[in-house]
């Protein structure tokens, strides 16, 4: 079902019934580990942000287990240790949402909020949790750029747009401006399978968010 018409800023409770696969695996994650989060897991950083990083969806014993985006696994070292080098946050990365963290002028988001098996959600799953891509966007008044971790990520920024895929292709380093002026700027995912076989290193992932900073800071 599409959720196209929720408010800005609408989000999903922590028992949302959409997507019956996610829902059956959150279920079996309630019982093999009840300390967990498993639920969707919330977008994090102000409103007010310029910029909204795009994930994909959280990872099982990461974002799944901890309730923060990108918190708990692999993915989050790169990341967060990025946005700390260019200031974009502050404090300490501990994979633990209590190590005190903040984020400055950022905001960081999932395009599937629930932890998806294997990591991988379905074409419908994608579609299914997009209305709350579509809130998300819609509660940020300052938003100027949004960097996608992905090919799903971008496109789930264009379907949340209402702009079809085709019209702009994922392309890592690529920046994109869309008809209302919004940057969309592509990277390979932080995975650690993607940094595991050199798709992208730490060096290739700060070049592309430098860049997007510097664009941000002169525009
Ligand atoms: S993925 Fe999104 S729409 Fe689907 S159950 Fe989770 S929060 Fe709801």
């Amino acid at each position: 079902m599409s959720q196209a018409a929720l408010p800005a800023g609408a989000a999903p409770g922590h028992d949302c019934p959409l997507c019956p696969r996610l829902v059956a695996y959150r279920a079996a994650n309630r019982a093999a580990n009840p300390g967990w989060h498993n639920g969707p897991v919330p977008s994090w950083g102000p409103h007010d942000a310029p910029l909204l990083v795009l994930g994909l969806a959280p990872g099982v014993r990461g974002a799944n287990r901890t309730g923060r985006p990108f918190t708990g696994d692999y993915a989050g070292r790169l990341l967060y240790g990025t946005l700390l080098k260019f200031g974009v946050a502050r404090g300490e990365f501990l994979e633990d949402p209590t190590d005190g963290m903040e984020l400055l002028g950022c905001r960081i988001a999932n395009a599937v909020r629930c932890v998806p098996p294997e990591n991988l959600p379905t074409p419908a799953e994608i579609r299914t949790c997009n209305g709350f891509v579509q809130a998300e966007v819609a509660a940020m008044p300052r938003l100027r750029a949004v960097l996608a971790l992905g090919v799903v990520a971008h496109g789930a920024l264009l379907r949340a747009k209402g702009i079809p895929a085709s019209r702009y292709a994922f392309a890592h380093g690529a920046v994109h401006t869309l008809p209302d002026g919004l940057w969309l700027a592509d990277s390979y995912h932080v995975s650690r399978y993607n940094t595991s076989t050199k798709r992208l290193t730490a060096e290739m992932f700060e070049g592309v968010v430098q860049a997007l900073l510097a664009r941000l800071a002169s525009g």
